[in-house]
């Protein structure tokens, strides 16, 4: 990727942060934090690729000597870290072993392969391993203005997608057509790649993760649409809106209505100081007082940053209070198993008083021409 956006500052703020959860040395290896930490967008090899962020002492990163090059390709040449290139009959894990010394805790990035975190248990026999993500993920679910900014703009380029859906959605194509379509329509209206495309037609709208199968969309479908893509930038979107082909059955209007109370009332609810799990109740609340607490299956948000799952979860038995500048999806769903299903997906971002919604085309239904 290219334009990717980051800040010299979060390595220091990195370090500063392990110092201060008493870990000695972060690990990471090629995945998300590395490419919030720094921008670069390395391959996953089994060659080892690692940034090593000593609480105390300079940055650097092992890579590969002929993964170099991309190395000083990308983001990295800007920042104050040193690159260690390895040789093909090198020992990596010996090498980031040598230059930390004999450290008590360090952090594995989550997304580290397990042969690697086993190969760094036995480069460093005397430290204990925990998850990076006690350290990074505190920090990447504190967005910067910049952050949602480029968060706004990912929000911008799927709503554009779901603005253009009566060019996609017709009774006879089946839902790979349809879905073919809206993904090449991802990339054209601003991201770098295709995170994931559903649609999910009639019976197949019952089952949150469906993607897309052969079913040919009929007259009277409702047809759940979730899309979402990376920008240029390294952000994601997420976004599900309502369609139907012709006027739907009697019974989804009636559920579709306590959905999009629900989805207002959780995002009327969601501000600085209150809880991730009482954005969940707030929404599960309105729809189980209808009847149908039994078919929202799932919980009501997830974070979203340079992944799209990620901290803090709105769910249930999570106590994290939200603070401004956390972005995250409130998608209340209702799902009656063999008939349909709906969802509404906004992501929003806590602002000091409230919350933005970053995703603003029209939440009601739309009814397409059958
Ligand atoms: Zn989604
Ligand atoms: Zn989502």
């Amino acid at each position: 990727m290219t334009a990717h956006l980051t800040s010299p500052d979060r390595v220091s703020h990195a370090q500063k942060a392990a110092a201060g959860a008493g870990v000695d040395a972060l690990l990471v290896t090629p995945g998300p934090d590395l490419r919030w930490l720094t921008g670069y967008d390395a391959l996953p090899l089994e060659r080892l690729t690692c940034l090593v962020l000593p609480a105390d002492g300079p940055a650097f990163m092992v890579a590969p000597g002929l993964e170099v090059p991309s190395v000083l390709a990308s983001p990295v040449r800007d920042l104050d870290v040193e690159v260690v290139g390895w040789g093909e009959t090198d020992d990596p894990y010996a090498v980031i072993a040598a230059r930390l010394g004999s450290p008590a805790r360090v952090a594995l990035a989550n997304r580290m392969w397990a042969e690697q975190v086993l190969r760094m248990r036995a480069a460093l026999p005397g430290a204990e391993q925990s998850l990076a993500s006690g350290v990074i993920g505190e920090l990447r679910m504190r967005k910067s203005p910049e952050e949602v900014d480029a968060l706004r703009r990912a929000g911008q380029a799927i709503d554009r997608v779901h603005a253009r859906m009566a060019e996609f959605l017709r009774p006879g194509r089946t839902e790979r057509e349809a879905g073919r379509e809206i993904a090449a329509a991802v990339l054209d209206e601003g991201h770098a790649t295709v995170d994931f495309v559903i649609v999910g037609s009639g019976p197949n709208g019952a089952s949150p993760h469906h993607e897309v199968g052969d079913r040919v969309l009929q007259a009277g479908d409702p047809v759940v649409v979730d899309i979402g893509g990376t920008t240029p930038e390294g952000y994601c979107s997420d976004c599900t809106r309502m369609y139907t082909l012709g006027a739907p059955p009697a019974e989804f209007a009636d559920y579709f209505a306590v959905l999009h109370e629900s989805q207002l009332a959780a995002c009327a609810h969601a501000r600085p100081g209150v809880t991730a799990e009482s954005v969940d109740a707030a929404a599960r609340d309105v729809i189980a007082a209808a009847g149908y607490g039994d078919a929202f299956v799932h919980r009501t948000g997830h974070g979203i940053g340079v992944e799209t799952h990620e901290e803090p979860y709105i769910v249930e038995g999570n106590a994290t209070v939200l603070e401004a500048g956390m972005a995250f999806s409130i998608e209340p769903g209702i799902y009656l198993s063999g008939r349909h299903g709906a969802r509404i997906e906004d992501i929003v971002v806590a602002t000091p008083d409230g919350i933005e919604r970053l995703n603003v085309t029209d939440r009601q239904y739309v009814e397409l021409g059958a």
